[in-house]
């Protein structure tokens, strides 16, 4: 049997198993595993992981999933917030507008009076 091939003969791939018994552990798998023409080679490829191992980095993939849920949820509120800012810098714009207009009627009646 050639040691770079599976048992389909396949060219064996280098994989990282995330199971919670051996997260993130390297194991060489079959190419083609879980397909037609596949096969259930295994070949580890890192030495068995201790027993801390196994708990803290489940732990600390948990971890990391809560913190980009909690980025996700920051985002939307971003989103959320920017437009309601882009909305109430359109109405401040309308109303500094009108208030220029206003500026002008109320210059134009000044000079008007005081020609007058
Ligand atoms: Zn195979």
């Amino acid at each position: 049997m050639d040691p770079s091939r599976c048992y389909s003969s396949q060219p064996r791939t280098l994989r990282c198993s995330w199971t919670s018994s051996n997260p993130g552990r390297r194991f060489y798998g079959c190419e083609q595993y879980g397909m037609v023409g596949g096969c259930n080679y295994f070949f580890s490829f890192d030495p068995p992981m201790c027993e801390r191992s196994r708990q803290v980095i489940p732990e600390l993939l948990r971890s990391i999933d809560r913190t980009e849920s909690q980025l996700h949820h920051v985002q939307a509120e971003l989103r959320q917030v920017q437009a309601e800012l882009r909305t109430v810098e359109t109405e401040l714009q309308r109303v500094s507008q009108r208030g220029k207009r206003m500026k002008g009627i109320v210059g134009g009646f000044l000079i008007l009076a005081v020609d007058t």
